[in-house]
């Protein structure tokens, strides 16, 4: 359902949502959540009960296995898990993404093979386009499908990529004609992980989001049917692209949890910490900065739902997406640093929500586009509506 277009019955259907997540977030992630950033270990149970509730496939057709919402309730969903801790709603992101291109390309075969045990959260999802020489221009991918007969031969590596060390199935994206460049050379291509020839390189250590694993695959003669083949040959990029505007709203909304997290810990400081015999909210200079990250959360909702929206009414979103995904990003990182400077020593100390809210909020304006990517696209779209 869209915000601006929602029944009454929509609407009240989605404050049931909202508060689902939120309470989910409060009874099972919160308590945890420290943990998880000291060991960094994947959060199993956490990841089983998102399937039992349908918090995976959010905005993915009933009919194909998903839960059948709009892109405004994934959005909303994304910020409640967040708001818990970023890195259980990065796994939401990704089974969004690989669930939403196993809907609009799979066949019926891979559908049933793989949207059940995702969205019950029985298997885990990688999603994997970048390369040590392709990050913001995917035009640099290396890695190479051959055919084989009727096989693939897979070779190549990438980076960065998340759930790498513990995916059951990653989506990689592979060059099949290297004559035709993005458009109609690359493909997206299935690839159960315990197949011979793949390689989980390494984990990296991350500066947040610390119960996110984030690692490399190495590809060496990894044979696939045509059966792991994701829609036709040479439709790989148009498949990023299908998911990119859902994507970025994702990672904004993520952020935008973020963003209120920061807030919420900041207000419950200034009014409790006293200096000077009276709270540090009562100076101006700490009240209006609670004012100017009330601010910066709520105007990241709005440019999130309007690009939601527009999704949901299958309208152009692909500046608003952008739009959505810069300001919010940018708004947690400048959040985050209010919370850590209103929490003055105690923001520094590990342990600290505050901390490690600034730790979280980082990467937000570098995965899923940067910010001078959604900066390109926005003003590119600009300047083609001036010309035309
Ligand atoms: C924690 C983490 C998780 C990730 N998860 C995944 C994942 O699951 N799957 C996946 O495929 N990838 C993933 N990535 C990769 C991520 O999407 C890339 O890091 C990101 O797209 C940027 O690419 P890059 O790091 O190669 O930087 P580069 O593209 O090399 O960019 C470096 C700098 O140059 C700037 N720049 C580049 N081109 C331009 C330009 N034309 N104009 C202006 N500025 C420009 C960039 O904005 C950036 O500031 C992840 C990365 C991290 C760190």
């Amino acid at each position: 359902m869209s915000i601006a277009t929602a029944t009454p019955q929509e609407a009240e259907e989605r404050a049931a949502l909202i508060s689902m997540v939120r309470d989910f977030a409060a009874r099972h992630i919160a308590p945890v959540v420290e943990e998880l950033d000291a060991t960094e270990r994947f959060p199993e149970e956490i990841y089983k009960m998102m399937g039992s509730l349908g918090l995976f496939g959010v905005s993915v057709p009933e009919v194909d296995g998903g839960a059948g919402g709009t892109v405004s309730d994934y959005v909303a969903v994304m910020e409640e898990l967040s708001y818990g801790y970023a890195s259980v709603a990065d796994q939401c992101g990704l089974v969004e993404l690989v669930t939403s291109l196993l809907a609009r390309y799979g066949t019926d075969d891979q559908k049933s093979r793989y949207i059940p045990g995702l969205v019950s959260g029985e298997l885990r999802a990688s999603y994997a386009l970048t390369e040590p020489q392709a990050g913001s221009d995917l035009g640099g991918v290396k890695t190479r499908a051959r055919r084989d007969g009727k096989d693939w031969v897979l070779n190549g590596e990438k980076i960065y990529i998340h759930n790498a060390p513990v995916a059951d199935v990653a989506m990689v994206l592979a060059v099949t004609d290297p004559t035709k460049g993005k458009r109609g050379g690359m493909s997206m291509f299935l690839v159960d992980t315990d197949v011979p020839g793949v390689e989980r390189a390494y984990r990296e250590k991350k500066m947040g989001q610390k119960a996110s694993p984030v690692g490399g695959f190495v590809f060496t003669d990894v044979r696939l049917p045509d059966a792991a083949l994701l829609g036709e040959a040479g439709a790989g990029f148009s498949a990023v692209l299908h998911v990119l505007e859902k994507g970025r709203l994702g990672i904004g909304a993520l952020a935008n949890g973020i963003s209120r997290a920061a807030l919420d810990t900041a207000l419950e400081h200034a009014t409790s910490r006293h200096q000077f015999g009276r709270p540090i909210a009562d100076n101006q200079a700490v009240a209006f900065e609670l004012a100017n990250m009330a601010l910066d959360h709520r105007a990241s909702t709005l440019l999130l739902q309007r690009g939601a929206d527009l999704i949901d009414r299958g309208e152009p979103a692909n500046a608003a997406s952008s739009m959505a995904k810069l300001f919010a990003s940018e708004a947690a990182i400048r959040n985050a640093g209010r919370a850590v400077q209103i929490l003055g020593g105690a923001g520094y100390i590990r342990g600290v929500t505050a901390e490690r809210l600034y730790r979280d909020a980082r990467i937000t304006t570098i995965y899923e586009g940067t910010s001078e990517v959604q900066r390109l696209i926005i003003s590119r779209d600009l300047i083609a509506s001036r010309r035309s």
